[in-house]
């Protein structure tokens, strides 16, 4: 019998085995397993390698992708990883919770006819594998006496310690979390992230040589001022916590709450850490209403789901096609039993002491040339949907810690850290040893782009330090 020619055509794309949904929505556990036996290569073998790489270039850390997937098909398993991470410092987070629709997979020269290559799974199965089987970065061929505080264990902290003890410079992180990650741990749900894949990834670190010194809070246990004294340099990856406040009549009723505290909140009552702050209201068999239609917004659907909620409505001002959020995401929560009600804003939330409503009104889209659509209201389409609980993820701002104003570090209007420019090195700030980079400079934004400005900031700071790579 002859082979078919292709193996895009003889291997359909499929992703990783799914857990079935009336299962997965009884725990927190991640709905996607690793590729198991040859799946993996027999995947990365539908990669044509076109030549024109679109899916590297539009990777934002420019991973070489084609050159990976060869190795993944020839069964090169170590030699994938190695060349995974001469690129990526996180390349099993990045490959579960990268949007790849709207990344690297979107462009994938497969993807009209025939479906991408699923560059994630593979990256994210051939990472686990080979840390599982022993792989681990290059240990650094020089040591240095000079050494560097990142403030934040997040991807752009970790990515940027990474990079700094491959080079022999020492790396201590601070962090005011109990736990490494960020909002890896504390913000994305375990159902997307399993928590040991970070702390698997803690540990890597710590035998690479970086020290994290968790539950210090800088700012209130150490002074910034002694961290600036006492080390070489200080990269700021404090990422972007300041809640939207959209100012809707009755959010202050009881029953509602704000997202990023609900999600952590419930983070840390599946680690076991939660203290007497982090309130879980309890959702069993109440009608609980979403408003946003971002990553955060479909995290609170869905964790809503697993918590006992009786009916989840997420209530989204544009169309499905203009959510901010992965397309994957809304299909998932789709699939789980969540209610959309596209093109809805809310005007108030109602209710006498407790929340029992959320009063809506529908909008149509407008034609502009804008990259966002913009919306109008309908007339006399006002309504109120019923509700025992509302959940407000608006999104997120960046919140420059106190120190900036009195160290010279320069904010924009909305907060975000001014990093470049005006003869500076990527990613440094007006102050000449302090670096700073991720949310906190970007605003709420991607894990993948945390990661790039980690390995940028490193970069700029073994510039300043004289040591070579
Ligand atoms: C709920 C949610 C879901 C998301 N889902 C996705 C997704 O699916 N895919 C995706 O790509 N992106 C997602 N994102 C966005 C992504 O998580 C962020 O863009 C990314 O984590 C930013 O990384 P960072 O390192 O800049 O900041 P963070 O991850 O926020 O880390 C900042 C760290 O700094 C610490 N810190 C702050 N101030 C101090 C201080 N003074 N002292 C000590 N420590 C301090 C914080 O405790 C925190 O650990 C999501 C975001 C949220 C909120
Ligand atoms: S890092 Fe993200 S965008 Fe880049 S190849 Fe991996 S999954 Fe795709």
């Amino acid at each position: 019998m002859s082979e078919r020619p292709f193996p895009f055509l003889k291997f359909p794309r499929a992703l990783p085995a799914e857990v079935s949904i009336p299962i997965r929505v009884l725990d927190f556990h991640e709905i996607n397993a690793d590729f198991v036996g040859s799946e993996a290569a027999d995947q990365a073998s539908r990669c044509i390698d076109c030549g024109n790489p679109y899916c590297s270039w539009s990777c934002p850390l420019g991973n070489r992708i084609p050159q990976w997937l060869k190795l993944v098909k020839e069964g090169r398993v170590m030699d994938a990883a190695t060349l995974m991470h001469e690129t990526n410092p996180l390349p099993e987070i990045c490959g579960r919770v990268c949007p790849h629709d709207r990344l690297c997979e979107g462009i994938c020269t497969l993807e009209e006819g025939f479906g991408a290559v699923t560059i994630g799974a593979i990256e994210r199965s051939i990472t686990d594998e080979a840390i599982r089987l022993g792989w681990r970065p290059p240990e650094a061929t020089t040591t240095t006496d000079k050494c560097v505080a990142i403030i934040g264990a997040g991807p752009a902290g970790l990515a940027a310690a990474d990079r700094l003890v491959r080079a022999g410079v020492g790396a201590d992180v601070y962090d005011r979390y109990e736990e490494i990650g960020g909002l890896l741990t504390f913000g994305i749900p375990a159902f997307k992230l399993e928590k040991d894949i970070v702390r698997t990834r803690r540990r890597v670190l710590e035998d690479q040589g970086v020290r994290f010194r968790l539950g210090v809070e800088v700012g209130r246990d150490v002074a910034f001022e002694t961290l600036v004294d006492d080390y070489d340099a200080v990269f700021m990856a404090t990422g972007a916590y300041t809640a939207v406040d959209a100012r809707l009549p009755g959010q202050d009723l009881d029953g509602v709450i704000v997202a990023l505290p609900f999600l952590i909140a419930n983070a840390r009552r599946q680690l076991g850490t939660a203290t007497a702050a982090d309130v879980l209201p309890d959702l069993e068999g109440k009608r609980v209403v979403v408003l946003g239609g971002g990553d955060t917004a479909m995290d609170c659907v869905r964790t809503s789901v697993r918590l006992g909620a009786a009916r989840v409505t997420c209530v989204y001002r544009r169309d499905e096609a203009n959510m901010p959020g992965s397309r994957k995401e809304v299909k998932n929560a789709r699939d789980e039993g969540v209610i959309f009600r596209f093109l809805a804003q809310p005007l108030a939330i109602v209710g006498d002491g407790m929340v029992d409503g959320v009063e809506i009104e529908e909008t149509r889209l407008l034609d502009s040339d804008d990259d966002r659509a913009r919306i109008e209201a309908v007339a006399e389409s006002r309504h109120t949907i019923p509700a025992d609980i509302v959940i407000l993820s608006f999104g997120f701002l960046a919140s420059p810690p106190e120190w900036c104003a009195r160290s010279a570090i320069e904010t924009e209007r909305n907060g975000r850290l001014r990093v470049g420019g005006d003869g500076r090195l990527p990613l440094q700030t007006a102050h000449p040893k302090v670096f700073a980079g991720g949310d906190t400079v970007r605003g709420a934004d991607l894990v993948v782009r945390a990661v790039l400005d980690g390995r940028e900031a490193a970069r700029s700071i073994l510039s300043q330090l004289n040591v070579v790579a």
